[in-house]
């Protein structure tokens, strides 16, 4: 359960909600780059509140004081196209997911310390769960950051790697180095 023990979701119906109750109270206890309404809008954020933690207390500014500044993010529509093209619609709080994850990229740690959740296999799973084509593609297990960001060069057909390949490339450890 949580971090700090008290946040617990109302409804308790699918993995996507274990997984934005680690996110969550990351978040409430100052641990990840989520900034202030976890990343989300103002009424996206009551929205998730409202449905799932609605008798929990939740601030709605990040603990952690920290700001994003998506003016920098040029890529931010791309990636949510990305994402929106891979998910799997059904998926209960796959929205939330998207904007959460998409805000997780402007930090500059591993993704899933961004995020604010509690391991790398616990991001693969949410992956694979909600992107599972997409997630599919990371076959040699890269880093998931550079992996998407990969996903964005290729689909603009922008080759930007040093070398004809990662296997001899100087930076394959930034790219597959161990993300724990
Ligand atoms: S290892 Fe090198 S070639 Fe492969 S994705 Fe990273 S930068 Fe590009």
């Amino acid at each position: 359960m949580a971090a700090n023990g008290n946040i617990t979701p109302n409804n308790y119906v699918a993995p996507n909600l274990e997984w934005l109750v680690c996110i969550l109270a990351s978040w409430c206890d100052g641990q990840s780059v989520l900034p202030d309404y976890l990343g989300l809008d103002s009424d996206q954020f009551k929205q998730l509140i409202d449905t799932y933690f609605q008798d929990c207390n939740v601030p709605e500014h990040a603990p952690s004081g920290s700001k994003l500044d998506f003016s920098r993010m040029l890529e931010k529509e791309d990636l949510v196209n990305l994402l929106k093209k891979y998910c799997r619609p059904d998926k209960p709080g796959i929205n939330w997911m998207i904007d959460i994850i998409v805000a997780g990229c402007l930090g500059s740690d591993h993704l899933w310390q961004d995020l604010g959740l509690w391991s790398r296999s616990q991001l693969s799973a949410m992956l694979q769960y909600n992107f599972p084509e997409l997630a599919a593609k990371n076959d040699q297990n890269m880093k998931w950051k550079k992996f998407l960001y990969k996903q964005l060069c290729e689909a603009e057909g922008l080759y930007l790697c040093r070398a004809p390949s990662c296997q001899v490339c100087i930076d394959y450890p930034k790219c597959y180095g161990p993300e724990d």
